[in-house]
């Protein structure tokens, strides 16, 4: 597949030898767009409360098993501030979709790290007004992340996605219009989906203005509608990633975790060679960390030591530019879009 082409079905079906020809493809696009360098990015989960009731999420508002927690402020910043892995360039606060721990963990936190620290911040806190947007950009967060997770609308709607995906793929253009970079992403593999609805998952990747996007494997959650659906195809989600590096070279698409739960232990590596060139250490406290359901609670926990070492074994480097910093010489698709 050449750069800028759309994949067909026989592309996202590949495997053995031509698949790795085809992942290699890729992986030459990120080199040859971001050399050998790779972003390391932090996460913490500040809050499990969520007012949606998402079928593919543990954290559902309908699942009363679970100990809902909000983090505090201070402690969060002890570590981010003082104690954070060296290899961090930028952080990722993330919630449920909760209003109360964005106003009350999240801003305070984002301004803190803004004034004590050098590091980029991204934030993911599902679909919220304008008015919070507003402040949490001007506290000094520059990435939003909100994934689509489907493209088929009616699919969307059946699991209860939150609200509708006009409105949900509305809120990313509203986003990238007001000056934030965002990132998006979808859930390959869901039970029942065919090869047309993931090439539409592509599709609605490729048209949105997006400056990342993650390919996430279908993990059936724990006490969730889905329970006992099949993991979704590790195989065919680096096949997605791949074809998404290849057709929007630009994007700084992650490795996610949950590669490693779709089967193989070195699922995430091999996320590195097919496109992939940003990885995430988990820094949520693990006294918190079994209650952020996304999947289950034997989650593939991804430490410093995880994260370099992958890099490493893949011949790649930490990058000691900040995702913000890399952007910061291009111009926001809004403003090129614009031109
Ligand atoms: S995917 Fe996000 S919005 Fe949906 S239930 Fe989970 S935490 Fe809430």
């Amino acid at each position: 597949m050449n750069s800028r082409t759309f994949p067909d079905a026989d592309t996202l079906a590949v495997r053995g030898a031509e698949q790795s020809a085809f992942h290699a493809e890729a992986a030459a696009a990120t080199r040859e767009r971001f050399g050998r360098r790779v972003f390391v990015r932090g996460v913490v989960e500040v809050s499990n409360h969520c007012r949606e009731n998402c079928h593919y999420c543990g954290m559902r508002r309908d699942n009363r098993s679970l100990d809902r927690y909000r983090a505090g402020h201070d402690p969060l910043a002890e570590l981010l501030v003082h104690h954070r892995p060296a290899s961090l360039t930028d952080v990722n606060i993330q919630t449920g979709e909760d209003p109360v721990a964005v106003r009350e963990v999240v801003l305070p936190l984002v301004r803190t790290l803004r004034r004590e620290t050098p590091l980029g911040v991204s934030v993911c806190l599902g679909t919220l007004n304008e008015a919070l947007y507003d402040e949490l950009q001007e506290a000094g967060a520059s990435l939003y992340i909100i994934k689509f997770e489907l493209a088929d609308a009616a699919r969307y709607e059946q699991l209860e996605a939150p609200g509708t995906l006009a409105e949900r793929v509305g809120h990313i253009r509203l986003l990238a219009a007001r000056g934030w970079r965002v990132s998006s992403g979808f859930i390959a593999g869901l039970s029942g989906q065919d090869t047309d609805e993931m090439l539409e998952n592509l599709r609605l990747a490729r048209d949105l203005p997006l400056d990342g996007c993650s390919v996430s494997p279908f993990i059936p959650g724990e006490a969730t509608p889905l329970a006992r659906n099949r993991v979704g195809a590790l195989d065919t989600t680096l096949n997605c990633m791949a074809a998404l590096r290849l057709m929007r070279p630009e994007l700084i698409i992650p490795a996610v975790s949950a590669l490693n739960l779709a089967g193989a232990d070195d699922g995430y590596q091999r996320g590195l060679r097919a496109g992939a060139n940003l990885c995430t250490i988990n820094l949520t406290p693990s006294e918190l960390r079994e209650d952020y359901l996304l999947y289950k609670r034997e989650r593939f926990i991804m430490s410093e030591e995880r994260v370099l070492h992958a890099i490493a074994a893949e011949g790649l480097e930490v990058s000691r530019a900040s995702m913000e910093e890399h952007w910061q010489a291009r111009p926001l698709l809004a403003e090129a879009l614009a031109d």
